[in-house]
């Protein structure tokens, strides 16, 4: 059995900065499905925000300011005091990364440069030319090698080992070899990212399929807010690259087939920088009332005011995505947008410090909900939402193993979660079905983006749910055709695809249940917010015959709800 301390699972900004902060004190490692550096976290392109005030036009920016914007983007759904605590952090944390060597776009006085984001007041988010998150992951990367953090690579998370009401460890597929393995430790921080891959039209790499977060949920970790996903407003049409909100921070206009810039309707004195929640819905009013460009599902992003001197310094990825996948130079052409699935705002349910109900059992990252997003998270946030509670989950596990007396206990619980695994991937194997599980994920995808998407009703979701329930069904009667062990994808995916379809469902429950509109859950049937019914978390807990659906309250500190206007 391999035993660590500290294991973290995910080595992507938030798994590498957990570890990075643990490993110096306590026995650390980090478990991989894929090579840190080719996580979701290297495909950030627009930034990262901390009130650094290095812009002329935000001298008097601080983290109030930035919390309340944080408050008040999230529909007020947001714990107050996990979003203060994030703002305050947040320059420290950007400082930190920036000592430690990431190349930030600079300032003519060389400091670090911040750009406009939406539902920001203020020019506040940081960034590296619009490859910010690669630049961000490199630095981590780095630091976690030279200090010599052991690193598991090519193992699938596949089940949490529990025993009682304490995290013992966790099983893993090894790619490589087609061997499971179990892996014990005193504390295990889920690092694993988000689950877009769930939703048809998504931005998310296909690693961010959630499987970390469904092995957790069947366990018995709770996922808090998992209806609230976020559209981001500009993605590629076609293939759904995201084209970043930066380029909207750098003016950037949105535009319908009659040739208006459109957002003045929706958000006046905003305009494209509104929060995402508005803009997505905005461009999909104007597709759905036939304002699209052709009459087609795509309005266009046009940058072509901005000049070819700003976008070649400024906008360098997205102009060679726009030219390389629908053979558009944005510097010449607008380039055609629709939104696209972006976001998991819900996780697994944590406090402050990134530790859930379990005992040494932690989340961090877009795995987790803290909440500091609630119910639409603003641009910028995530990133910093990963090094930020990355570094307190990673003190909160060492401050709970320095203080734990009985190092390795639970032999007999990892033996029975090995036998388990073991016996479920055998019969997985031995599954002779005329389904196919890649048709059975492109079923819920299409679902997913249909059903319960952009503008959601009561009977769109009961349908999606009776799908979810068809494809668990069919799910039963699967074929996985390689029975081979090296680098199996085929059978990862038939794993992965269980827990997705657990997931799904989960969303669709809590939406269905929160009848309101808030953040990015926009009802058609429940148009307004209802603070006196909904202002609380959705807590949804694992049950075989679905989701068990109970409330928690929100943490509200200086700011009252308010109705949001941009
Ligand atoms: C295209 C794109 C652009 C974005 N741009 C921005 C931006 O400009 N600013 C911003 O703030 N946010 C942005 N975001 C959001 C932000 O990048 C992510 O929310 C954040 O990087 C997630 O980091 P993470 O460390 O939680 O997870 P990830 O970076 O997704 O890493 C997850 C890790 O978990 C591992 N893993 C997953 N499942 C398993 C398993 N079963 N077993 C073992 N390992 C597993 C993976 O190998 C990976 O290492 C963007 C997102 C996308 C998709």
């Amino acid at each position: 059995m391999i035993y660590h301390k500290i294991l973290v699972i995910g080595g992507g900004l938030a798994g590498l900065r957990a570890a990075i902060e643990s490993a110096p004190k306590v026995d650390t490692a980090i478990i991989s499905q894929v090579h840190p550096v080719r996580s979701h976290s290297g495909a950030a392109q627009g930034g990262v925000n901390a009130s650094l005030a290095n812009n002329p036009q935000a001298a008097d920016d601080n983290w109030e300011k930035h919390g309340f914007d944080t408050i008040k983007g999230s529909d007020y759904l947001a714990d107050q005091d996990a979003a203060e605590l994030m703002t305050k952090e947040a320059p420290g944390c950007i400082y930190e990364i920036e000592h430690w060597g990431c190349p930030f776009s600079r300032t003519d006085e060389g400091k670090i440069a911040q750009r406009p984001f939406g539902g920001a007041g203020y020019p506040r988010t940081c960034y590296a030319t619009d490859k910010t998150g690669m630049y961000m992951l490199h630095t981590l990367w780095e630091v976690s090698v030279k200090m010599g953090i052991p690193l598991y690579e090519d193992r699938v998370l596949v089940d949490l080992v529990l025993d009682g009401d304490t995290c013992r460890g966790v099983i893993c597929w090894n790619l490589k070899t087609g061997e499971i393995e179990p892996f014990m430790a005193e504390a295990v921080i889920f690092a694993s990212g988000g689950s877009g891959q769930i939703y048809g039209r998504s931005t998310n790499a296909l690693i961010s399929s959630g499987s970390a977060l469904a092995a957790a949920y069947k366990r018995g970790v709770p996922l808090k807010d998992m209806e609230f996903i976020q559209f981001h407003p500009t993605s590629l049409f076609g293939t759904n690259i995201l084209m970043t909100e930066g380029a909207r921070g750098e003016g950037g206009y949105l535009i319908n087939s009659l040739g208006e810039r459109f957002m003045s309707k929706y958000a006046p004195k905003a305009m494209e920088l509104g929060p995402r929640d508005i803009v997505s819905r905005s461009i999909q009013t104007e597709i759905n009332e036939g304002r699209g460009i052709d009459g087609k599902d795509y309005v266009y992003l046009d940058l072509r005011h901005l000049g070819r001197e700003k976008i070649l310094e400024r906008l360098p990825g997205i102009r060679d995505l726009a030219i390389n996948f629908v053979g558009v130079d944005p510097i010449e052409k607008p380039v055609p947008i629709q939104p696209g699935q972006h976001y998991t705002m819900g996780g697994l349910d944590t406090d402050v410090k990134g530790a859930t109900k379990f005992k040494g059992l932690y989340a961090a990252g877009e795995c987790a909900c803290v909440s500091v997003h609630g119910a639409n998270r603003l641009g910028g946030n995530s990133l910093l939402d990963t090094v930020v509670f990355g570094k307190l989950s990673g003190r909160a596990a060492v401050e709970y193993v320095q203080g734990k007396k009985d190092a390795k206990q639970g032999e007999a619980a990892m033996n029975k979660c090995m036998r388990e695994t073991k016996a479920k991937i055998e019969e997985l194997l031995s599954r002779n079905g005329p389904e196919n599980h890649a048709d059975i994920r492109a079923e819920m995808k299409e679902t997913m983006i249909k059903k319960v998407g952009i503008y959601r009703d009561k009977k769109l979701m009961e349908e999606a749910l009776a799908k979810i329930k068809e494809l668990q069904e069919r799910y039963g009667r699967i074929t996985v055709q390689n029975k081979g062990k090296a680098y199996n994808v085929d059978l990862i995916r038939a794993i992965e695809m269980e827990g997705m379809l657990d997931v799904a469902e989960a969303i669709i429950v809590g939406a269905l249940k929160r009848e309101e509109s808030r953040g990015a859950h926009s009802r058609l049937d429940f148009k307004e917010r209802d603070d006196a019914k909904f202002l609380k978390h959705t807590v949804a807990t694992y049950s075989p015959s679905g989701p068990v659906i109970t409330y928690s309250p929100v943490t509200l500190g200086k700011y009252k709800p308010e109705a949001r206007r941009y």
